[in-house]
């Protein structure tokens, strides 16, 4: 069963530091690109640690519709 919460990244803010893949336990969050960080939402659980050591702020936690 998934999680009600998952991780969104603002791709326009993101600089692609890297700081919240290194954060994440389950690595659901990478910088494949080199531009913005990409969620794979199949993992991620909401947890929020990626949001709070982003640097820009960008990584909002959003509910799951229908979760
Ligand atoms: S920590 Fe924030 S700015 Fe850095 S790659 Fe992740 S989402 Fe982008
Ligand atoms: S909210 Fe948690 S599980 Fe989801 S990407 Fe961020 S650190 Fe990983």
């Amino acid at each position: 069963m998934k999680s009600k919460k998952f991780a969104s990244v603002n791709k326009d803010i993101c600089v692609s530091c890297g700081a919240c893949t290194g954060e994440c336990m389950l690595g659901a969050i990478t910088t494949p690109n080199g531009c913005y960080a990409v969620v794979d939402t199949d993992k991620c659980v909401g947890c929020g640690r990626c949001s709070m050591i982003c640097p820009t702020g960008c990584i909002s936690i959003k509910d799951r519709i229908g979760a």
